[in-house]
């Protein structure tokens, strides 16, 4: 099936009001092309670098917007800070620290989510939800970001709607808009829950080629 025909199918599912971001980390940039000519505008990538690439090789699109939805090291900041409408991932600090140093610097801000690590699992990243509270605060100081909304990713194998539940209940006590959660496997029941950004990958673009092939 095309791009444009699992877009369609997406849309469908999708009601107003939810944003999808499409997912097209290791996706060529004519992938990317594909859905922009089929009418997506939001696109997720997950490593700073192979984002770089991609923006470079497509500024002439110039309503695409990008979502920085991977973990992000501080010192890749510089990499997407000015050209990125979302950052997904802010989870400690000195993250959210240095880009809204780098955003000032340029002139610019940013949209953010902070990411919270709802299954406690030592291999995720994203704040404790105990921190969440304290994360946002210092968040919504910085004067370069706007703090939009909370993000998860859901430990793999389980029902995913305890956890989404939970970030549902932070962001409710937080005063947020936003809830960035649902992926491929798990996007209808994350809309249900209440999710307003999904961010899909392979049921938009097929399974990801593998990397450095
Ligand atoms: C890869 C990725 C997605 C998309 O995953 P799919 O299962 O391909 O839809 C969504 N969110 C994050 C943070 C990702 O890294």
């Amino acid at each position: 099936m095309s791009i444009a025909l699992r877009l369609a199918a997406l849309r469908a599912q999708i009601p107003a009001g939810v944003t999808l971001v499409a997912v097209s980390k290791a996706q060529p940039a004519s992938a990317i092309r594909e859905a922009y000519a089929a009418g997506q505008r939001e696109f997720g990538e997950n490593y700073a670098q192979e984002f770089r690439a991609k923006a470079d090789l497509l500024s002439d699109l110039e309503d695409l917007r990008w979502h920085f939805i991977g973990a992000l090291q501080t010192n890749k900041v510089k990499l997407i800070a000015g050209r990125v409408a979302y950052v997904h991932t802010v989870d400690r600090p000195e993250l959210a620290r240095e880009l809204s140093r780098r955003l000032l610097a340029r002139g610019e801000r940013a949209r953010v989510f902070v990411e919270v690590n709802v299954g406690g699992e030592s291999s995720k990243e994203g704040c404790a939800p105990d921190e969440a509270v304290g994360l946002s605060e210092a968040v919504r100081a910085l004067p370069a970001l706007d703090l939009v909304g909370l993000m998860c990713i859901p430990p793999a194998g389980a029902d995913p709607r305890p956890h989404f539940r939970l970030l549902r209940g932070l962001r409710d006590r937080l005063g947020l808009a936003e809830l960035s959660m649902g992926m491929s496997g798990d996007y209808r029941q994350a809309i249900e829950e209440g999710a307003t950004f999904v961010r899909i990958g392979t049921a938009l673009f097929g399974p990801r080629p593998p990397s450095g092939g």
